[in-house]
């Protein structure tokens, strides 16, 4: 195909706005697939994806499409992921396209993940076509949300399509606009070699599947490439596209969006933004190549400590397919042998806890998720800190820096003054607030720590799901950090120690001992729980002890509920752990964290 008959896009909108459906309507109305073969969400494969309504891996396909002027186009669509903890791979994949569809339900206009993605698509220099979506609705208004983005985002939306992604009205409209309104790639066929690596992801048959766009020259099977960043060098073994399913092609030319095999063995070996080139030539590597770093971590226990091999072979399978996702085996003197994991944000954690505990049958107990905090030494070394446990004494450390991040929320008017005390109440600082109808957009820079664990579900219930979030990392500053442990019946429990800010130790650590008072069952003596700095004790509670066996309540006259209470209590030791001579059960460490 010519350059010219060429067009390279993607998709960007906030979650659930209908980016998925609008793909399946593309894809659909062109006969890419039959419509027998035709299924919801074509694009989203995974079952985890498809549950929480989220593509974790940008997705592509290439659509074969005859215009209104009866030329035929090649139109290859990259679906990027739409969350914020996959922000690196969604600039990446925009970078290996032209143009977006920037897609914003008419219901609802703007929230914080349009923000967020349609800046990365401005950053990338995209041409931008506006779609209003989902005008089958009654309380669909797109006068008022072609307003808004104009107002928040800056972009004309005079040309903006109205959609229906469910009942396929627009549709047309949509493709001839891709056309029309997108520019062809560019890029010289006789220059050497130059491809940008866009993703990568390992499948069981094939090894690892490298997706690639060609910038300039021409990549055919059989032939020896080079990864420039590593100097790796491999034989490729296969070329293909996808409609949405493979198919094997003998070469890929300028502007051209498909893939490689080379049996690669694992994700790992392949650097998302990399520039591939053959063997033996010397290009200009792609600018802005960066590996992504995980920016929150915690320890991940098996309840049942005979499954630890289970967890380890969960957690290498896991990696093959991640390389955003990193571990090595921790031991705490509380929980046993697991491991300490690091993510790119939340969401990654809970997908990859979620998959370890359904697809593997594991039972986890997750210990706090902590941000990577950079210790400075007296001595003028560096070095990080991922898990509070390793935190070094305090005579050896000159500072401590933690990372910050600057975080966007959309709202609703009404909501505002909750949004503002939360953000205030986690050490925020209030950069901008401005107005977009009777919505407010407010900035914060805030701790990353004040978010890793619970702002998200507090921001949710402090306006009633109207909020939207977005966050990017802007960097390190000094704080006054601090190191709190946990001691149960004068025991430390490693898993429950963490880093918090001097000024609100009292505070947490009498949060956290006035809930383990509630989350531990009473023994048969009394348990003191304490919160420190060091070895000065900064809350203290003290758990009574029981008086008489549980069973005696029932009087031994009814059976069946005496039966009932105990394998009631069986069934909870299962997610028990003995700390010492007490046993905690696994929910007091996810509670015990929680804030309110
Ligand atoms: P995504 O998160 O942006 O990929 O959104 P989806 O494509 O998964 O759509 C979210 C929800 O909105 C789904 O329940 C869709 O069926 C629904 N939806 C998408 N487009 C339309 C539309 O044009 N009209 C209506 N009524 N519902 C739509
Ligand atoms: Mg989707």
């Amino acid at each position: 195909t010519p350059l010219s008959h060429i067009r390279n896009f993607s998709i960007v909108a906030h979650i659930d706005h209908g980016k998925s459906t609008l793909a399946d309507r593309l894809i659909q109305s062109t006969h890419t697939v039959a419509d027998r073969d035709m299924k919801e969400q074509m694009l989203d494969a995974m079952d985890i994806e498809r549950e929480r309504g989220i593509t974790i891996k940008a997705n592509t396909v290439r659509i074969d499409y005859v215009a209104d002027n009866g030329e035929a186009y090649v139109l290859n669509l990259i679906d990027t992921p739409g969350h914020v903890d996959f922000a690196y791979e969604v600039s990446r994949s925009m970078r290996a396209v032209e143009g977006s569809l920037l897609v914003v339900d008419s219901t609802q206009g703007v929230e914080a993940q349009t923000l967020a993605n349609v800046y990365q698509a401005i950053d990338a220099d995209h041409e931008i076509v506006p779609i209003l979506n989902k005008i089958d609705l009654p309380a669909a208004d797109c006068d008022r949300v072609a307003e808004q983005i104009e107002d928040v985002i800056g972009i004309d939306a005079s040309g903006a399509i109205r959609v229906s992604a469910k009942t396929g009205v627009g549709i047309k409209e949509t493709l001839e606009a891709i056309v029309h309104r997108l520019p062809a790639p560019k890029g010289e066929e006789d220059a050497d070699l130059k491809a940008m690596l866009v993703d990568s992801w390992y499948d069981s048959y094939l090894g690892v599947i490298v997706l690639v766009r060609i910038i300039d020259g021409r990549l055919k099977k059989g032939e020896r490439i080079r990864f420039v960043s590593n100097g790796t060098i491999h034989h490729v073994d296969r070329i293909g596209v996808f409609r949405p399913q493979m198919q094997v092609v003998d070469s890929l030319g300028p502007g051209e969006i498909g893939f490689l095999t080379a049996s690669i063995k694992q994700v790992r070996d392949t650097r998302v933004g990399d520039t591939v080139t053959h063997e033996k030539k010397i290009v200009k590597p792609l600018p802005g190549f960066k590996p992504s770093q995980p920016v929150v971590f915690c320890g991940l226990f098996p309840v049942d400590s005979s499954q630890f091999e289970d967890l380890r072979d969960a957690i290498d399978k896991l990696a093959l397919n991640d390389a955003s996702f990193s571990f090595e085996m921790e031991t705490s003197a509380a929980l046993g042998f697991g491991f300490r994991c690091g993510f790119l944000g939340l969401l990654h954690l809970e997908v990859i806890r979620d998959r370890i505990e359904r697809e593997y049958d594991i039972d986890l107990i997750t210990t706090a998720p902590s941000v990577v905090y950079r210790i400075f030494m007296r001595d003028g070394a560096m070095q990080e800190l991922h898990n509070p446990a390793d935190m070094p004494d305090l005579s050896v450390v000159d500072h401590l820096e933690e990372p910050r991040i600057k975080a966007t929320i959309l709202v609703p008017d009404e909501y505002l003054g909750d949004v503002l005390k939360l953000c205030q109440d986690r050490r925020g600082v209030q950069q901008d607030l401005t107005y977009a109808g009777s919505r407010a957009m407010v900035v914060y820079d805030l701790p990353l720590n004040e978010v890793v664990f619970d702002f998200y579900d507090r921001l949710k219930s402090v306006t009633k799901g109207y909020a939207s979030f977005d966050y990017q990392m802007t960097g390190y500053q000094t704080d006054n950090l601090v190191k709190m442990s946990v001691l149960v019946n004068d025991e430390p429990v490693d898993a429950l120690s963490m880093m918090v800010h001097r000024d609100r130790a009292e505070m947490r650590g009498r949060a956290m001992v006035e809930k383990l008072k509630d989350l531990i069952p009473r023994h048969m003596f009394k348990i003191p729980i304490q919160a420190a700095i060091g070895g000065k004790v900064i809350a203290r509670e003290t758990l009574s002890a029981m008086r008489k066996d549980v069973t005696a309540k029932c009087y031994g006259g009814d059976a069946t509920r005496k039966r009932k209470l105990l394998d009631k209590q069986k069934a909870g030791k299962k997610k028990m752990r003995q700390f010492g001579k007490v046993e905690i059960p696994q929910e007091a460490f996810i509670s015990a964290l929680k804030m309110d």
